[in-house]
């Protein structure tokens, strides 16, 4: 089973949380603003209107910072609660000291504090301000028990405000993470649904082509095998007349004329003869076959070609190399597919060499030509089903190649392709001759069952 993939936090409470104190700040310095001018103008209006100026000052600073998506003094959250406690104790110090209505702001102060921070900076902010009230009563002139009354009940009101707003700031953040990592497991999990349902898609595609092939083949089969009969049987009874009127007492030159005709004669049938054996694959099963036997029985169908015209086919083959396991006419068809894309590729002039080496355990077959290349987007896409540049390709021809020599146990790539050419590379496993008569077998077996399973066969 694979690991759970890991949750990504994307959780930001900063932000929003700027937003938040923003709002409330300026809902302060509003109030402050009707309280002082509107309410109750006292004795120190015009330095609590100086003092109020300075918070807006700060305030659209601060909102400037949260509308470009930063926070002002982000880093400092001490200062900014120093800052406050000194600005809410001026404010009550000018107006009516420990009864001025300023001192709840010491409240909003903390609530916005827990919301922002960790609840040690709400416990901090906590202790400046209720420094900051007490200096309040110390500065006073007002008796000295009320006073200190008056303090206690105001610290122990600010110690409730900030307890329970830490509390309470604790339990959404918790809730926010949570909802987040929930939402990124459900992004996780969709992109693995997505991912599946594209590889089952793929696999559905290439089943798909699979099966294209194989109905091709199967037609294609059938037809040559009606051609050849058809054609076969006038062709037989033609032969038989001539090599009859070839016995009479005729002139040299008829005879040589009519030699020359069943010579002809023989050249169409055996042609028809490749053609079936190659649509209708004798075998399917697995044995023990030769490299070069595959690869002639490629170029003998080849030959046929239109665009080989011009071109010069160069064989290379290693001497003494040993058979591998595969379904032969199933390599035939690989080899067939190689070289009449090479030919497709190559200008009259050209050249395809095919060569064969043996390197450690596996038998390489190379088929260079020297033609105009595969350009570097292409080259990943090749061996995909229907990826085709020419107008009447199919896109299937290396596409199954790479079925069919995988499941014989080798590889096929693309080694080299520049504007000088291009060479494919099919590696196959060399059989183990050590192996026991019931091993081989059995190797046999496994080679002709994955065979079975999705090649294309007539
Ligand atoms: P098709 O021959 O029907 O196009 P293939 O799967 O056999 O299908 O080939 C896919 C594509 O690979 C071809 O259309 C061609 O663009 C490219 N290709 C294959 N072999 C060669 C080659 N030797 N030289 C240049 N391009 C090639």
């Amino acid at each position: 089973m694979s690991a759970a993939p890991p949750i990504r936090d994307e959780f930001n409470w900063e932000l929003p949380a700027e937003a938040i104190t923003v709002r409330v700040r300026w809902f302060g310095l509003c109030m402050g603003y009707v309280l002082v001018n509107l309410v109750g103008p006292g004795t120190h209006q015009p330095e609590l209107n100086a003092i109020l100026t300075l918070g807006a000052v700060y305030a659209i600073v601060d909102t400037y910072y949260s509308l470009k998506g930063r926070v002002f003094l982000n880093r400092a959250p001490l200062i900014i609660s120093l800052m406050e406690a000194v600005f809410i104790g001026l404010l009550c110090h000018f107006d009516s000291g420990l009864e001025s209505p300023f001192r709840f702001y010491y409240f909003l102060s903390l609530l916005v504090c827990a919301i922002r921070y960790a609840p040690m900076m709400t416990f901090s902010t906590f202790v400046l301000h209720a420094v900051s009230y007490s200096t309040l009563a110390v500065m006073g002139s007002a008796d000295p028990a009320t006073s200190w009354r008056t303090v206690a009940l105001m610290v122990v009101l600010m110690g409730w405000v900030a307890w329970a707003s830490t509390a309470l700031a604790a339990l959404i953040k918790t809730a926010s993470r949570r909802l987040s990592q929930l939402n990124s497991e459900l992004e996780e999990n969709q992109s693995l649904l997505e991912d599946r349902i594209d590889e089952r898609t793929r696999e559905l595609q290439e089943s798909q082509a699979l099966l294209v092939q194989q109905e091709k083949q199967a037609a294609f089969g059938l037809l040559a095998a009606g051609i050849a009969h058809e054609v076969g049987n006038p062709l037989a009874a033609i032969s038989s007349l001539v090599q009859m009127m070839n016995r009479r007492d005729l002139d040299d030159y008829t005879h040589e004329r009519m030699r020359m005709v069943d010579e002809q004669l023989r050249r169409i049938q055996r042609t028809l003869r490749e053609l079936v054996d190659f649509s209708r694959p004798a075998t399917n099963e697995a044995a023990l076959c030769g490299v070069h036997e595959a690869l002639d029985a490629a170029l003998s169908i080849a030959k046929y070609y239109k665009r080989k015209k011009g071109k010069q086919i160069v064989t290379n083959y290693a001497d003494d190399l040993p058979r591998v396991m595969v379904v032969r006419d199933q390599l035939v068809q690989v080899f067939l597919n190689l070289i009449l894309n090479a030919m497709d590729a190559t200008p009259e002039g050209g050249t395809i060499e095919i060569a064969t080496t043996l390197n450690d355990s596996w038998l390489l077959t190379t088929l260079t030509d020297n033609g105009h290349g595969i350009g570097v987007a292409n080259q990943s896409r090749l061996f995909r089903p229907y990826f085709t540049t020419k107008t009447t390709g199919t896109g299937l021809g290396l596409f199954v190649c790479r079925r069919i020599i995988e499941q014989s146990g080798g590889r096929i790539e693309l080694t080299e392709s520049s504007a000088a050419g291009t060479t494919f590379t099919v590696s196959l496993p060399l059989f183990d001759n050590s192996v026991a008569d019931s091993d081989v077998a059995q190797q046999a077996l496994r080679v002709q069952s994955v065979a079975n399973e999705s090649l294309p066969q007539s």
